[in-house]
């Protein structure tokens, strides 16, 4: 059977039918009045996501894009920075730093353990000649399924004084409270085909006035990642080039949803399928990779004891046209994750749940109950 695929991934994402209606108007000129109202709009919601009065700035990318943005437009070549890093995209922001000749430290943890904020309070402590410019770390870390306690370790970056905080929230924007301006965040970047249930190509980046001024002692190379006319033309509801006109209607639409749902309700749901996803896995035998208590309201990271993960992730998608994520790296075979970030109801999570359950069974891996996971996952669903 055909074009019944689930993506249960951390991105792409599943897209709403209004959003792909959206989508798939005809383009209209990017200098057009219509569309400078649709820039505004979308600017608007986009302020209103990530609770600030500060720039959100769009660019035809994806979400790494919008954090090297956030990176070459405040930091200078060899600059000191603070990485966190937990996982596969907490490397990716060390290499991209050292890439621009950044004089990188790391602040280690294990993968599927949290980073600990009082590593960075000691960190940052011991730098008394504040030479420290930047602490960067990524709060959802997708790899592992872990959430990152970034309001803890804002709160040691603030009282330093000196270091700006840029944050990857590709995977924690739109699924839990992200509060740029209460938790003072300098830069936040994230990507259209994560929590915002749109299609890939869109990346966002948000900008404090402290990353501003920042952004005035910058050096580092960039032309089409220069966020100054991206901000000087966002101020007359424009943008630099051409922008992808038809994923900015798609924005529209999508962020419209958002709006009518609320941000509380769009936490909750995340936060809800996170604990049915995981009361499922372990009603039925399968140990979560990330640490108790520590799981990712986007992602939920499955490390099946003595079973390849692989295959189940495999078959899942071969009987039931669920694609789950596979690990990466050292995970490879470890592990399989289970992505509910976006455009997730309640029976995607059950049905994930039912399919991994009924797989296990057929492999005859399982001694659980038959119906044992759905069930733990529909008591916390409410079923
Ligand atoms: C998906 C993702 C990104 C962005 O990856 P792109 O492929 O560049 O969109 C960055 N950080 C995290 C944590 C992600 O999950």
């Amino acid at each position: 059977m055909q074009d019944k695929l689930t993506l249960m991934i951390p991105g792409p994402t599943p897209v709403p039918e209004t959003v792909l209606k959206a989508f798939g108007r005809h383009p209209i000129g990017h200098r057009s009045g219509e569309f400078q109202q649709i820039v505004r709009r979308t600017t608007e919601k986009l302020k209103w996501l990530h609770q600030t009065s500060s720039d959100v700035l769009v660019i035809t990318g994806s979400g790494t894009a919008a954090m090297e943005a956030g990176i070459i437009n405040t930091l200078c070549r060899g600059d000191r920075v603070l990485c966190g890093n937990n996982g596969k995209f907490g490397e990716r922001w060390v290499k991209l730093a050292r890439a621009y000749g950044l004089e990188v430290e790391e602040v280690t943890a294990e993968w599927g353990q949290p980073l600990d904020p009082d590593a960075f309070r000691r960190a940052l402590e011991a730098d008394a000649d504040r030479s420290i410019r930047a602490v960067i770390l990524t709060h959802s870390e997708t790899s592992t399924g872990v959430i990152n306690d970034l309001e803890a370790i804002a709160a040691h970056v603030r009282a330093h004084g000196t270091a700006l905080l840029i944050v990857d929230c590709v995977t924690s924007l739109g699924a839990c409270n992200v509060p740029m301006d209460d938790w003072g965040l300098d830069v936040v970047g994230s990507g259209s085909q994560k929590g915002y249930m749109m299609p890939p190509g869109l990346s966002f980046v948000a900008m404090s006035e402290r990353a501003w001024q920042a952004y005035d002692r910058s050096d580092l190379p960039r032309f089409y990642l220069d966020l100054g006319p991206y901000r000087k033309t966002a101020a007359k509801d424009s943008n630099p080039f051409t922008p992808a006109v038809n994923l900015y209607f798609a924005l529209d639409e999508a962020l419209t949803l958002m709006q009518q749902e609320g941000l509380e309700a769009i936490f909750d749901r995340h936060a809800r399928h996170r604990a049915a996803a995981e009361a499922g896995m372990k009603a039925i035998g399968l140990p979560l990779f990330a640490a108790e208590g520590h799981g990712s309201p986007a992602i939920t990271a499955v490390a099946p004891d003595g079973i390849d993960a692989e295959a189940v992730r495999k078959a899942v998608k071969q009987h039931y046209d669920i694609l789950l994520a596979g690990g990466q790296d050292q995970l490879k075979g470890k592990v399989f994750r289970i992505g509910h970030l976006g455009f997730v109801c309640d029976r995607d999570v059950l049905t994930a749940v039912a399919a991994i359950e009924a797989t296990l069974r057929r492999m005859g891996r399982i001694d659980a109950a038959p119906g044992a996971g759905v069930a733990a996952a529909a008591a916390v669903l409410g079923g």
